[in-house]
This record gives C-alpha cells, sequence and structure tokens, in this order.
C-alpha cells in the first residue's frame, strides 16, 4: 500500500533532483521540505542584532525582539552589522564542507540563494554600492583551486543586484590558526595580511564583504577595517553560516 502511494505521489508530483544541502529527494523546490524547515526556523531564532551569531543553549539574552550578544555589548566592530542565512551546524554546516573541501561548486547557488533570503528579511541591510569576497591567499588558492567566497559572492551580487569586485580586497598571506591569542592581537595579526589594490574604487561607498562562515568575527573584523581604512563609508557582512554566542 505504501508503495503503491508512493508510487501515485510520483506521478502527481514527480520526484525532482537531489536536495543540494542533504543529498534528499526534493519536488521542484530549492531544497527539499526538510531542509526548508530547518533553515525556516533559523529565521525564527534569537540572534544579535549587530554580529549576526545565534543564541546558543543557555545563552543570556532580554526577551526583547532585538538584542546584542556579550560581546557586542561590550566591544564595537568595524562593520555595522552581520547576517548569516543559518547557524554554522546541521545541514548548513555539512553543505559548506562538500562546498569547500570537496569541490561541489554548484553549492554556491544553493548557499546563495539562503544568504539573499536572509538579506532581503527585514531592512538588514541599506543600499549596497559593491560586493567584495573575503579574499584568499594566494598560496590557499593554489590548495583549494577556488575561492569559496568569491562563488558565493557572484551568486549573491547577482541576486541582489549589487556589482561584485574580485581582487579589490586582497590577502597577501596566510596567518597561522591564532587560538589562544586576544581578540585584539588576533585581528591586528590579520589586518596586516589585507590590502586593498585600489581605494579610489572603495571610497564613501557602501560595501558588503561576503564569507562562507562568520565565528569567532576576526576574520571579518581585520578585512572591514582595512576596508574602511581605504576610505569605504559603511560596511556590511553576510555569510553563509555564523556562529553561536554563550
Ligand atoms: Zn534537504
Ligand atoms: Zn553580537
Amino acid at each position: 500500500m505504501k508503495l503503491l502511494w508512493k508510487a501515485l505521489l510520483n506521478l502527481v508530483f514527480p520526484e525532482g533532483p537531489e536536495c543540494p544541502l542533504c543529498g534528499g529527494r526534493r519536488r521542484g523546490e530549492d531544497v527539499c521540505g526538510k531542509c526548508r524547515k530547518i533553515i525556516d526556523g533559523y529565521g525564527k531564532e534569537p540572534y544579535c542584532a549587530r554580529c549576526g551569531r545565534y543564541a546558543g543553549k543557555g545563552a543570556v539574552f532580554p526577551s526583547v525582539a532585538v538584542h546584542f550578544c556579550y560581546e557586542c555589548r561590550k566591544h564595537s566592530w568595524p562593520f555595522v552589522r552581520a547576517r548569516a542565512a543559518g547557524p554554522y551546524e546541521s545541514v548548513l554546516k555539512d553543505a559548506i564542507h562538500r562546498f569547500k573541501y570537496t569541490g561541489r561548486r554548484s553549492l554556491a547557488i544553493c548557499l546563495a540563494r539562503l544568504m539573499a533570503e536572509a538579506a532581503c528579511a527585514g531592512p538588514v541591510f541599506p543600499h549596497l554600492d559593491l560586493a567584495l569576497p573575503m579574499p584568499l591567499s594566494n598560496e590557499k588558492l593554489r590548495r583549494r583551486g577556488f575561492n569559496q567566497a568569491a562563488l558565493l559572492a557572484k551568486e549573491v551580487g547577482s541576486l541582489l543586484q549589487i556589482p561584485v569586485s574580485e581582487g579589490l580586497l586582497v590577502k597577501d598571506f596566510e596567518t597561522s590558526p591564532q587560538a589562544g591569542l586576544p581578540r585584539a592581537a588576533r585581528e591586528s595579526n590579520l589586518m596586516g595580511a589585507f590590502r586593498v589594490t585600489d581605494s579610489g574604487a572603495l571610497r564613501g561607498r557602501s560595501i558588503l564583504i561576503i564569507d562562507d562562515v562568520f565565528t569567532t568575527g576576526s576574520t571579518m573584523s581585520s578585512a572591514a577595517s582595512v576596508v574602511r581604512k581605504a576610505g569605504a563609508g559603511q560596511v556590511f557582512a553576510l555569510t553563509a553560516a555564523a556562529g553561536r554566542y554563550f
């Protein structure tokens, strides 16, 4: 009976290709019903209005619609605000891993669509003049073969209709993992690695920096600082996933 029902369902709603996020079957939608439910659920979770990170279990936040995480209440960032499609876990984390480490470049389209949805969910970003992908050092680019942020930026740019400029923000060298260093030290080390190649192209403009993941925010903060120092007006950040704060 179950098989017959499935066959009938397939006749009425033919099964589409694989869901790009989980590999399950979908029926014409961009992601399968199960993944859509997860992503929509993220949209209802409490997150920090400044850095966009999601409240972790046990995180203390006031019971108001707009709230700021502990770090954002204490420190400032060089970007106005950051947003992500969801927390860095479950289907999003798996998809980002497949995208980055197994070279499933087609995932950029699906992830970028979810990022654009997050960017359009309310007045998150004002007018944006230009999107910049988070650069990789040449060494890392050679090893990976592609810059995942550049692929995301290209898709997000076309969905949000913002021009994308690759090569305006570059990373001259790789910085070693800096776990254990205080935030200020991590950020100043990283800042030395980023460089703007044509500051005239940024002067007074509203910039969106695009990356795959926002975890501690050190990389985004350093890149945004360099972009601001080069004369950009306001800087915003958009990633496929963001960490949680506790
Ligand atoms: Zn799915
Ligand atoms: Zn925050």
